[in-house]
């Protein structure tokens, strides 16, 4: 069948893949996940060439094609983003649990993945805590924040997910990769959850409970809905790149992953 995308849209996928290939061999070509990605993207390129149509990337390399438009429900209007465009582009709005399911399902199916997610690494905000922010975050702080990581820190993406007590905020585009642990930038999604939890006084906080509760959700929404293994589950301090202890050394891993896993069973 003959591909029905323009000149215009092929020679921006061939570029976006070109610069990931690029990406992946210069920087992660010793990691066995992104020289699997490099060859996945290679044959893409010799499709595209050849004049094949190019179904979108996903996780463990499978099409996003076998969600069919009937598995989506379609009632949902996904909110626009913050900040659009290619310079460090931000959704930065707030979703309660069942619009997060919503807009999950909804960016797997309409949005075209600029990288291959393929697990969750889990953080805590460290800074700012709970008594920084005594009503969990506004549409300003997601600006503040992008501003903090582009001109601070020079990044060009940041963190996927935060979680405060009042819902799950989407800061980086889902379907774009992130910045966030040095290790799994390139693979994983990144769930930042407010608060200090190396501080027994933010852990033991109804407020904290209810924002790691909110980070679990977030995560086992992501496994269901955006085709991540449960088995693909970790902590920043995982990383071995990294001598942290987040997302808080007061957070136990296995008793943080069974609940996760628990409510994948229930979303
Ligand atoms: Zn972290």
């Amino acid at each position: 069948m003959a591909p029905t995308e323009s000149k215009e849209v092929l020679t921006k996928k061939l570029k976006e893949l070109a610069e990931k290939n690029r990406w992946n061999i210069e920087n992660r070509w010793g990691v066995s996940e992104q020289q699997d990605d490099a060859k996945r993207i290679a044959d893409q390129l010799f499709a595209l060439v050849n004049g094949e149509s190019l179904e979108p990337i996903s996780a463990e390399g499978q099409s996003t094609g076998d969600l069919s438009d009937t598995d989506f429900q379609g009632t949902f209007t996904p909110p626009d983003w913050q900040v659009e465009g290619d310079d460090f582009p931000i959704v930065g709005r707030k979703f309660s649990k069942a619009e997060f399911i919503e807009y999950v399902k909804w960016v797997k199916q309409k949005e075209s993945y600029l990288w291959s997610p393929r697990g969750i690494t889990m953080h805590h905000t460290g800074f700012p805590d709970l008594s920084i922010r005594p009503n969990g975050f506004t549409e300003q702080h997601m600006l503040n924040m992008r501003h903090g990581y582009k001109n601070d820190k020079g990044w060009s993406a940041g963190p996927h997910v935060f979680t405060d007590d009042h819902g799950i905020w989407v800061f980086n585009p889902l379907s774009r990769r992130g910045i966030h642990s040095v290790s799994y930038n390139s693979t994983r999604y990144a769930i930042e959850m407010l608060g200090n939890f190396n501080s027994e006084a933010d852990y033991r906080k109804p407020r904290g409970k209810t924002i790691r509760e909110n980070g679990m959700f977030a995560a086992a929404v992501l496994m269901k809905y955006a085709g991540i293994s449960t088995a693909k589950l970790n902590f920043h301090r995982h990383d071995p790149e990294t001598r942290k202890t987040c997302p808080g050394s007061n957070i136990n891993f296995s008793d943080f992953e069974d609940a996760v896993l628990s409510i994948v069973e229930q979303v």
